[in-house]
């Protein structure tokens, strides 16, 4: 027999990450609240951008992206020289994965945490660790300082976290940093940062400069609204954004990306606008599903996650689906009982609730 090449031991173990989601069958409608995309649809201003600047596709694109990386520094009060932009963050995880852990390395993140980040480990050929998740759902910042030991290089930490929305504030994050070893990296996720709206939330960029070992990574994914584009980025210190630029792809911006990054990040009324709306309509989605008798974890990002225990997640989640709208099951994020909610239009949102408002009856 011929021997076919095998990857790297555990490279096999990953379950392939599933992103986006198949067309429900038989429905022509469709409401998509399963991927925490914004709400409001593509910014104008950023297809203008697509159509105007993106114009010379045989050209290749700035490799350092300087333009988007200025526009950010400019928006945040950065040092340009220390923003790396990805791929999605998604890639951006991944790079500080492989550059920063390897075989006999373990690599920390919460249960309940977001997927990639054991997938981001295994590829890397180090040792994913999850740490249980406190009684809220949400990461338990003790038990993660008190988990790490020699061989930890890594803890990747959303806040707020997908799929719980939780959150933890400045002093806790502040707590946590303090106990770190400088020798371990903290990557601090924030992708649903622009929908929180409480005022002890750590944006962590002034937190990078007294911890060079902490990495804030942030995208354009979600109230960006350029999910399909994948564009990510983060703020990190000289030496870890200097290990980045080195392990990153030449070319892993496209020029689209850039410049629909770039209108993006100026027109920030739209930004507003997205955080305004969401603001609404989670609270409005988390009071009428109350009304359903439907128990609903708090949440600081642009989803929510729902007890279905005793209606069963799965049956719900196919009923729904039924009806065209779509939504995500937890089943790979330990939580088989609950699903996740993306805050859509309020249109989306009414349509939601009655379609649960009718299933939750049938079921009775
Ligand atoms: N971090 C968290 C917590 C997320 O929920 C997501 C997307 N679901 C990402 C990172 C990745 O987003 P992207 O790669 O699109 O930037």
């Amino acid at each position: 027999m011929t021997k076919l090449p095998t990857p790297r031991p555990g490279i096999l173990d990953i379950a392939p990450y599933i992103g986006g989601e198949a067309k429900a069958p038989g429905t022509t409608r469709q409401i998509r609240l399963a991927s925490n995309e914004g709400a409001l649809g593509t910014n104008p201003a950023v297809s203008d951008a697509l159509h105007a600047y993106a114009t010379d596709p045989h050209r290749y694109p700035d490799g350092t992206a300087l333009a988007l990386r200025q526009a950010l520094a400019k928006l945040h009060g950065l040092d340009a020289e220390r923003i790396v932009c990805g791929a999605g963050s998604d890639e951006l995880l991944q790079m500080l994965a492989k550059a920063y852990a390897g075989p006999g390395d373990e690599v920390i993140s919460s249960q309940h945490g977001f997927l990639i980040y054991p997938i981001a480990a295994k590829a890397a050929g180090a040792t994913p660790v999850e740490v249980p998740a406190a009684k809220t759902l949400g990461a338990d910042l003790d038990a993660i300082a008190a988990r790490v030991n020699a061989h930890t290089r890594l803890i990747f930490l959303a806040n707020p976290n997908n799929p719980t929305g939780t959150m933890f504030s400045q002093s806790e994050l502040e707590g946590l940093l303090k106990k770190l070893p400088s020798n371990v990296l903290l990557v601090l996720d924030n992708a649903y940062a622009e929908y929180v709206d409480r005022a002890d939330y750590p944006q962590g960029f002034d937190l990078v400069d007294r911890y060079p070992n902490l990495v804030v990574t942030r995208t354009f994914s979600k109230i960006y609204a350029l999910a399909g584009l994948r564009l990510g980025w983060c703020y990190a210190s000289a030496p870890v954004a200097d290990v980045l630029n080195r392990v990153r792809g030449p070319f892993n911006i496209s020029q689209a990306a850039i410049a629909c990054g770039v209108a993006a990040v100026e027109d920030q009324a739209f930004i507003q606008k997205s955080a305004a709306h969401n603001k609404e309509w989670r609270a409005w989605t988390i009071a009428e599903l109350g009304k359903l008798g439907l128990r609903v974890l708090p949440s600081q990002g642009n989803f929510v996650l729902v007890d279905f225990r005793t209606h069963g997640a799965e049956t719900v989640r196919q009923a729904l689906k039924e009806r065209g709208i779509l939504v995500r099951q937890m089943n790979a994020y330990g939580l088989p009982d609950y699903l996740r909610i993306t805050i859509g239009t309020g249109d989306e949102m009414r349509e939601v609730v009655d379609a649960l408002r009718t299933i939750l009856q049938q079921a009775a």
